[in-house]
């Protein structure tokens, strides 16, 4: 488990600085969340962590180690996609099991963590199904069983509930919530959904126009908004 650190970091797509000297620490166990409008370099923000955008300058550091210019597969953490990014010809199982055949782990250590994610997730029923036998939220747990067999310092989400419908989307944040009390492990969660980010943050990173407006526990940006931006986005009178 370990610390995430941005570091005076910056990002520009060709000649437009869409993070500009941005600094954040996210603490070990903590389920943070990036709220914030389209557009508000949310993805960017994640996707740096991640690996999968490159960052301009600045650090980023993962449980203290230099990661700004690690391969994403070096980083221990674990994206989630919003479209689950399954593979069609593949069981359960075996979406599960392949990135960790690829980095050449043992098949004992392997069938252990796969079997350890089946029951944290309450999916052993599923484990030789097809995605297309899946329903959408049988196909997201898979999803996130893909990244929990990684024993990741860190989850990254970004709009997971997006597609599902509304009483999909009640379920899976309760389910997220239990999932993170039962493993502790670090959670950024990315959603312009002031719901979501009340419920179910620690603390909240508020971003509009990739900057960070605040950073707080919902509590304290819901009663202490530091900006107009805030008090409107969260729907609290300024
Ligand atoms: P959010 O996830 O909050 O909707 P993004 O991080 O996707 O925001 O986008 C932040 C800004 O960066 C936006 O202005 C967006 O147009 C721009 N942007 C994101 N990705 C790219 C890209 N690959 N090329 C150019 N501009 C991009
Ligand atoms: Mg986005």
């Amino acid at each position: 488990m370990a610390d995430i650190v941005l570091d005076h970091v910056s990002k520009s797509f060709g000649k437009v600085r869409v993070i500009d000297d941005l600094s954040l620490t996210v603490q070990s166990g903590e389920f943070i969340v990036f709220l914030g409008p389209s557009g508000s370099g949310k993805s960017t923000l994640l996707r740096m962590i991640a690996g999968l955008e490159t960052i301009d300058r600045g650090r980023l550091l993962i449980g203290g180690r230099e990661c700004q210019t690690v391969a994403p597969g070096q980083r221990n953490v674990a994206m989630v996609f919003q479209n689950y990014a399954l593979y069609p010809h593949m069981t359960v199982r075996e979406n599960m099991v392949f990135g960790l055949r690829n980095i050449g782990m043992a098949s004992d250590e392997i069938r252990r963590r796969v079997e350890e994610a089946a029951r944290i997730l309450e999916m052993d029923q599923l484990l030789d199904r097809r995605p297309s036998q899946l329903s959408g939220g049988q196909r997201q747990r898979v999803a996130i069983g893909r990244a929990i067999v990684k024993e990741p310092a860190a989850f990254l989400f970004d709009e997971p509930l997006s597609n599902l419908d509304a009483a999909l989307r009640v379920r899976t944040r309760v389910e997220l919530a239990e999932l993170h009390h039962r493993i502790g492990t670090t959670m950024i969660y990315v959603t312009h959904d002031q719901t979501e980010a009340m419920t179910m943050a620690d603390r909240i990173v508020v971003l509009n126009d990739c900057r960070i407006e605040q950073v707080g526990t919902p509590m304290e940006v819901y009663t202490a908004p530091a900006s107009r931006f805030v008090a409107g986005f969260i729907g609290s009178p300024a």
